[in-house]
């Protein structure tokens, strides 16, 4: 616990990225430590159901993180991609930012029916991104048992979008 908390200060926030008004949460002092990560990645899997099949990353942070919590859990991983990237597309997904659209795809032939689905994030802010992850996941016949993210950004109302979810965040701020 001790060891998570240290692991969680290592984020730092920036003011006025990517821009003015918003406060950046930064992950790359804790990805950068050895220790930290593997904490986290830890917490992160002890606190999953044991019977998950897949990992479902988004890119691009949930990816450092989706890789490593694979390894841990024992199960595969299948990243969910910014449109245009992918050779052969399952699904996609276009979603409303803030500003403007943007769209996820999720990669053919890899995720099963009925596979149990873990999506990752590094955070949870308006909860756009994770929705639209859960959409994919589940037009492929898959069931999303958990969203597992490192932070959640409260005020931003994530949990909103992801009525009935389990949401698991290490830290709430
Ligand atoms: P949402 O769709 O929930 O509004 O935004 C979540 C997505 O934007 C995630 O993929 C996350 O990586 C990114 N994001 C939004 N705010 C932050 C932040 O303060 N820090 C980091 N590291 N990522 C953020």
């Amino acid at each position: 616990m001790a060891d998570l908390r240290r692991a969680l200060e290592l984020v730092r926030t920036v003011a006025d990225f990517p821009e003015p008004g918003v406060l950046f949460r930064d992950l790359n002092p804790l990805f950068a430590d050895v220790g930290a990560l593997r904490t986290v990645v830890d917490a992160m899997a002890a606190a999953l159901p044991a019977d998950v099949d897949v990992v479902a990353p988004v890119e691009a942070r949930g990816f450092l993180l989706g890789a490593p919590l694979a390894l841990a859990l024992g199960c595969g991983m299948v990243p969910v991609r910014k449109a245009g990237k992918l050779p052969a597309v399952a699904a996609r997904v276009d979603y409303q930012l803030e500003y403007g659209t943007a769209s996820l795809e999720l990669p053919a032939e890899v995720l099963r029916e009925g596979q149990r689905v873990a999506v990752v994030d590094d955070v949870l802010a308006t909860g756009g991104t994770v929705a639209a992850v859960c959409e994919l996941v589940e037009r492929a016949g898959a069931e999303v048992v958990a969203v597992s993210v490192v932070l959640e950004l409260t005020a931003l109302g994530g949990r909103g979008q992801l009525p009935g979810r389990e949401v698991q965040a290490l830290q709430a701020l």
